[in-house]
């Protein structure tokens, strides 16, 4: 199939929301290398709030979204409470109006997410930020969608560009947020909110994938 019904979407809520309560030891470990060390804790603590929220399994992707979105931005401090919930809301607002989620919807969902998260944070590629993971999924997105592929198959591009983009942060000096106040020292380690970034973008690849069979 090329689309789900977005009243169906809430397996990839759940898909997210556990990445994230899983991966929540070492997010902060990766964070204490470089930075404070409270990025996994953080994280879960809101998903794990946007959870208690969400017991009715049969809200959508986009209203699923919006309450993940809401919780961060609300309860959630540091840098990335309100630049991940910058990044649902819009995920949440762009796929709002859609029956049907399918590869045009979810590039535009991604792509706003992009755009929301640059316009809060300022940040650019090579920063060393989520955004080295965001701009690279987006784009390796958009690029398989131009050459035909379907949706399943640009999700799987998609992956593995997010992945590449999050490795790519270890040989990054950081220019933005806590660590860059290490300057050189950040070489040679991920950032942490790559890694989450990736791992969120995983999550939601491969729940939408089980969903297209
Ligand atoms: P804090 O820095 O307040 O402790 P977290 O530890 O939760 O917040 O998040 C740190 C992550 O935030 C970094 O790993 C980086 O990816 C991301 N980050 C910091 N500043 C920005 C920014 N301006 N734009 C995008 N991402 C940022
Ligand atoms: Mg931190």
């Amino acid at each position: 199939m090329e689309s789900f019904a977005n009243q169906r979407g809430f397996p990839v809520i759940q898909r997210v929301i556990a990445v994230v309560r899983d991966n929540a030891a070492s997010l902060s470990d990766i964070d204490g290398a470089i930075g404070d060390g409270d990025h996994g804790v953080n994280m879960s603590k809101g998903f794990g709030m946007a959870a208690d929220r969400l017991t009715d399994a049969s809200c959508s992707l986009s209203e699923g979204l919006a309450v993940i979105g809401s919780v961060l931005l609300t309860e959630i401090g540091g840098a990335m409470g309100p630049l991940y919930g910058t990044f649902f809301r819009a995920m949440a607002r762009e796929s709002r109006d859609a029956a049907d989620i399918d590869a045009r919807v979810f590039e535009s969902m991604m792509q706003k997410a992009q755009e929301s998260v640059v316009s809060l944070g300022n940040a650019q590629v090579g920063d060393k930020t989520m955004l080295d993971t965001l701009a690279a999924a987006v784009e390796a997105f958009r690029a398989s969608r131009r050459d035909g592929l379907g949706f399943a198959d640009a999700l799987c591009v998609m992956m593995k560009a997010a992945e590449e983009g999050k490795d790519s942060t270890r040989e990054l000096v950081a220019r933005l947020g806590r660590s860059s106040r290490l300057g050189e020292r950040s070489r040679g380690l991920l950032d942490a909110g790559a890694v989450s970034c990736w791992l969120i973008l995983t999550a939601m690849g491969q729940s939408m994938m089980d969903l297209l069979v």
